[in-house]
């Protein structure tokens, strides 16, 4: 049995950068996954350090507990890291929420915390909660299913809105009339307010870029890695993505020198993450001045267009073992038909390269359940898997159903039926024969996140319930009536 204090204790050990101030105005900053999740997520990482630059501000971190039937059973509530106070005693929570599923975790954090989740139960209390603010990744698509927890969204970008956010606190005590003032803003969804209609996405100034670590640590998917982001958006048009140029405002490039002059001098590993870092028109000069520094390096979102023997060659002599990429689509047709257009040629191609250069895996992203999908582009696809798998000496595919999101232009297409996407899978592995290892998200669960991307006030309220009901299948598919 561990409890709480022993693994806390444990983690902050281990950080480098953990931030301790003394401030009028504190916030809990809450991630509603585990820890080793929500520490590799730069935009955390980013809002924590940002609370804490700012005057008469701090922040604290929690997390969803790793074992939540341990927790529950010690009674040990949800408390932060950076002081173990308890996350209900706060005059603000915040949560970081990335995906839809996370709405099931955010709901935990607040049972743990002893706050009541909905907005609507808050308000009808004699005592008084914590006010509730919700942001990240997912107010890029819909927001709206999390919007019931919420008293505050703040919407896409928050680089700029945390110091209106906080601002705005200190000016107007009374939550009515600080909602009231918040709920003018661009920016700001106060659900009580706007119901089920989210305002427009924030985009924050470009003097707010890059993104960047502020605690690194080894208890991390991206262990002991420095992460920095030397571009942010897309300049592509990929149909389904939410993070595609119209969304936004496209790519925005860091430059260079801006990029090396931010990692420490004793960052041994440095992960360079972005929706398109391939893209950035200067990746080969900063990976290649960050491999003659003798440091290990990452890239995410490799694109296999933009592979050339020489960036693969860093890469390698950086220590990459595993060439990722993505095909998404199935098939040519199915590629072009959504504005991927990633060729066959280039795939083959990263095949070669990592061969090349000495490395053992190569793993493939790929969107099964794409409108229009039949067997024959299940057949070449696997037809494909097939000739790469001759080039290196493990080929992984990740195989995910497609989820059809809001503010894309496939918003509103249907998901396909779970057993014809199980079906396609059972077809997938058995043209493979064991040629290649095939992962991915299981169709039932992107069946659960398809109606959270979708829905409205009712889906989250499900959400809420098949938390509360253990967080299994069954119970998802009883909530969300399925
Ligand atoms: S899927 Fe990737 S390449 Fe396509 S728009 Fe999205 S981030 Fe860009």
């Amino acid at each position: 049995m561990t409890t709480f204090r022993e693994i806390r204790d444990s983690r902050l050990a281990d950080e480098t950068g953990t931030l301790h101030k003394q401030a009028d105005l504190a916030v809990a900053l809450c991630y509603p996954s585990p820890y080793h999740v929500g520490m590799s997520s730069l935009g955390f990482q980013t809002i924590y350090r940002g609370l804490h630059n700012l005057p008469g501000v701090t922040a604290e971190r929690a997390f969803l507990p790793d074992d939540l039937d341990e927790a529950r059973r010690l009674s040990e509530g949800l408390c932060t890291y950076e002081s173990g106070r308890p996350v209900g005693d706060f005059s603000v929570v915040a949560f970081s929420l990335a995906s839809e599923l996370e709405i099931a975790g955010m709901v935990t954090c607040m049972d743990l915390a002893g706050i009541p989740a909905l907005a609507s139960e808050r308000a009808a209390h004699s005592r008084s909660f914590p006010l509730v603010v919700l942001g990240g990744p997912l107010t890029f698509s819909n927001p709206v299913p999390a919007a019931p927890f919420a008293d505050v969204i703040v919407m896409g970008e928050a680089d700029a809105l945390v110091s209106v956010l906080t601002q705005s606190l200190r000016e107007q005590p009374e939550r009515d009339t600080l909602l009231a003032d918040l709920g003018r803003r661009p920016g700001f969804y106060v659900p009580s307010l706007h119901g089920e209609n989210a305002p427009a996405i924030a985009i924050a100034p470009d003097r707010y870029l890059p993104a960047f670590s502020q605690i690194v640590t080894p208890n991390t998917e991206l262990a002991g890695m420095f992460l920095v982001e030397p571009e942010r958006g897309c300049s592509r048009g990929c149909a389904y993505c939410v993070l595609r140029r119209s969304t936004g405002p496209g790519m925005r490039v860091v430059p260079p020198e801006r990029v090396l002059s931010l990692i420490p001098s004793g960052a041994r590993r440095v992960g360079l993450v972005g929706a398109a870092v391939t893209d950035h028109p200067a990746l080969l000069p900063i990976v290649r001045a960050l491999v003659e520094a003798g440091r290990a390096v990452g890239v995410s979102s490799l694109r296999a267009d933009r592979l050339s023997d020489e960036l693969v060659g860093l890469l390698a002599r950086a220590g990459t073992r595993t060439l990722t990429t993505a095909a998404d689509g199935a098939s040519q047709r199915l590629r072009n038909q959504v504005d991927r257009h990633t060729r066959a040629e280039d795939l083959l191609r990263a095949a070669r390269l990592c061969r090349a250069h000495g490395m053992t895996s190569l793993k493939v992203y790929v969107l099964i359940g794409l409108p229009g999908e039949t067997t024959a582009d299940i057949d070449e696809l696997a037809g494909l898997a097939l000739e790469l798998a001759a080039h290196v000496s493990n080929l992984s595919l990740t195989v995910s159903p497609f989820v059809s999101k809001r503010n894309t232009p496939l918003d509103r297409q249907p998901f396909e039926e779970i057993a014809s996407l199980d079906e396609k899978l059972a077809h997938l592995r058995r043209q493979l024969r064991g040629r290649a290892h095939l992962g991915g998200d299981a169709p039932k669960w992107a069946w659960v996140e398809y109606r959270l991307a979708q829905g409205g006030f009712s889906e989250g309220l499900a959400a809420a319930q098949a938390a509360r009901a253990g967080g299994s299948f069954a119970a998802w598919k009883q909530a969300l009536g399925g």
